[in-house]
């Protein structure tokens, strides 16, 4: 099983999904159907460029993670 990638569009926002991937909470674009974890070393962007709240969040405890290792 592969994350599915494709190029993010206008209509494109971020949400968690409920459901993980490789451990990892699972989030997906709306609009174009990509699929993304924190373990990938892109960063999910809305339709306006900004990036999502809940991909912030996410990233914040990717980092504290790391921390502790
Ligand atoms: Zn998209």
């Amino acid at each position: 099983m592969a994350l599915t990638i494709s190029p993010c569009r206008k209509v494109c926002t971020w949400d968690r999904t409920g459901e993980t991937y490789d451990g990892l909470a699972l989030f997906a674009c709306a609009g174009c159907g990509t699929e993304w974890v924190r373990s990938e070393p892109w960063t999910p962007r809305e339709w306006d460029g900004g990036v999502p709240a809940a991909v912030r969040a996410e990233r914040a405890a990717g980092a504290a993670d790391n921390a502790d290792s």
